[in-house]
């Protein structure tokens, strides 16, 4: 179940995990895109944690969109916009259930509707696709969540900048699958799932 407490403190951990690694981020989306996925998300997780810091949360609609509207606003890339979907169908969801899984997949649903995407496209979703598939089945694992983003390897990129590369995108792993592990990782450190 959602609450105003456990989505706050996943998204700050999320933040967290993005600072951290935003190098690293950015060294996947240099080979098969333009270099900046670390940093876009980490200044847009920056955004999220000021606002969520000083704005009033009284649901978690509220967290989300507070989250949604950061995301959007601050960062350029394709990713904002994308997760600003996410957190904005996700916030839209928890106004009639506080449930996990249906939250999500209002999330992934959107992220499919702004990006025109769906899994197997080397992209965000063949992180969030797994991930919800396993939370369905009650048996989400940090195994689920790296198997799911090594996999990205395999894939031809059909979307995104990535798909510029085309049959040269073989072999590297998906930002947006990486950044969208933490996301699910930090859901699981919060007790979320
Ligand atoms: P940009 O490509 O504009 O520089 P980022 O580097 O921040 O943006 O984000 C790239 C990530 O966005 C990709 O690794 C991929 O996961 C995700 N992405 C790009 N296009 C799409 C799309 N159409 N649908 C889903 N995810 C996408
Ligand atoms: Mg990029
Ligand atoms: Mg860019």
């Amino acid at each position: 179940m959602f609450t105003v407490d456990n989505s706050k403190k996943a998204l700050q951990l999320f933040k967290e995990k993005i600072d951290q690694n935003k190098d690293y981020l950015s060294e996947l989306d240099t080979p098969i895109g333009d270099g900046d996925h670390g940093n876009n998300m980490a200044r847009g997780m920056e955004a999220v944690s000021e606002s969520l810091q000083n704005k009033e949360t009284a649901s978690v609609q509220d967290v989300f969109k507070l989250t949604a509207m950061a995301l959007i606003s601050k960062v350029g890339g394709a990713s904002g916009p994308l997760y600003g979907t996410a957190m904005m169908e996700m916030a839209k969801a928890a106004a009639t259930t506080s449930d996990v899984l249906p939250i999500l997949e209002a999330g992934l649903a959107g992220i499919e509707k702004r990006g025109n995407s769906q899994p197997g496209e080397k992209t965000m979703l063949d992180e969030w696709a797994p991930a919800l598939a396993a939370i369905k089945e009650n048996k989400l694992t940090e195994a689920t969540l790296e198997s799911a983003v090594e996999a990205t390897k395999d894939i031809v990129a059909t979307k995104g900048r990535a798909s510029y590369v085309g049959e040269r995108s073989i072999g590297h792993i998906d930002p947006g699958a990486m950044s969208s592990m933490y996301f699910f990782q930090s859901l699981m450190e919060a007790g979320v799932i």
